[in-house]
């Protein structure tokens, strides 16, 4: 094998982003903290392409800045995350405005203080905004160093002490890019098209890349039942708003654990979550089957329903009931 040494794959490497790399990804357009940290919050469990034509620019031109963050209610940033999921994101978001606005620091030290933001998010916000020469560890980093350092068993202290190894420290901005367009287009977890790849050169692993994937270990998904109260009056609904780590903030339809008595079973839903599945149950209750007086709730008129921040399972119930409706 021929063994380059680090300055000829941070060559190839930086050549490589040069004419391959994803420029035109508009949070690589700026040096703005600020737009960097939300694209970095995006990403974390949302796929470019979704992040690119649903969120990034209807989240960015409601909210611009850090302080418009800050002057804005949980329940506004909330409805503008709407649809991503990961709700905690968005609360992590206004926290942190809350903390730092009018603007976010660019030293990792401050910024790995902020809700949310980890060592990976905290480098990767100023690599990208002052080019400060510290290492990008997401998930398609830890692949590839795992196969380029040929390591089965790799603690994350592993790969982060080969991340800062790897780095080149001339250029931090286009080296982390790169290695995260790398782990994008060509080092993925099913294959790796070392061919085309600037590490090739150096890399450990790319006889057998697949032998140095992370395993996950497969979960059982937990199923829980939940039985959801349609309660209307005029054109009004009946919504709770959630409290708590889970899609806290967001709004629902009153829920209880066990079946409503009395009610009208209308129609059922399966919806997946991260560690669960939840089966929702919709029921047609009237006020004289349900007692209000346990259900902290507002009426909502059904033309403001779009207005208020409500999570994908909440959007499946409604346009399931306004096809039921409109039968
Ligand atoms: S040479 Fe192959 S295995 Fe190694 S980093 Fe590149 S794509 Fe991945």
């Amino acid at each position: 094998m021929c063994i380059m040494n680090y300055s000829d794959i941070h060559d190839r490497i930086g050549s490589w982003y040069h004419h391959h790399g994803r420029h035109d990804l508009p949070w690589r357009k700026t040096n703005d903290p600020y737009i960097i940290y939300i694209s970095e919050m995006m990403l974390q469990q949302t796929q470019v392409k979704r992040v690119l034509e649903c969120f990034f620019f209807p989240f960015i031109e409601r909210f611009p800045t850090l302080q418009s963050v800050k002057e804005a209610t949980l329940d506004d940033v909330m409805h503008a995350w709407q649809g991503l999921g990961y709700y905690r994101r968005a609360r992590y978001i206004h926290e942190t405005a809350k903390i730092a606005a009018p603007s976010l620091p660019t030293d990792p030290n401050r910024l790995i203080k902020l809700p949310g933001i980890g060592k990976s998010t905290a480098h990767a916000i100023a690599a990208f905004s002052i080019k400060a020469p510290l290492p990008v560890l997401d998930a398609n980093v830890k692949r590839i160093l795992r196969r380029f350092f040929a390591l089965e068993n790799a603690t994350d202290a592993h790969l982060w002490e080969k991340a800062y190894l790897l780095l080149d420290r001339n250029d931090p901005y286009g080296y982390n890019q790169a290695m995260m367009d790398i782990g994008a287009t060509l080092c993925l977890p099913k294959s790796a098209d070392c061919k085309k790849c600037p590490l090739a050169g150096g890399c450990h692993g790319k006889e057998d890349p697949l032998a140095y994937t992370a395993i996950k270990k497969e979960k059982k998904r937990a199923v829980k039942t939940t039985h959801y109260l349609l309660l209307r009056r005029n054109r009004k609904i009946l919504m709770c708003k959630r409290s708590g780590p889970l899609l806290g903030g967001l709004w629902e339809l009153p829920s209880l654990d066990h079946e409503p008595a009395g009610c009208k079973k209308l129609f059922e839903i399966m919806h997946d979550y991260t560690h669960f599945r939840r089966i929702a149950l919709i029921y047609r209750c009237d006020r004289t089957d349900i007692s209000l007086k346990d259900i902290e709730g507002e009426w909502i008129d059904m033309d403001d329903l779009d207005s208020i921040a409500t999570s994908s399972l909440e959007k499946k119930i409604f346009s399931t009931l306004s096809e039921s409706d409109s039968d």
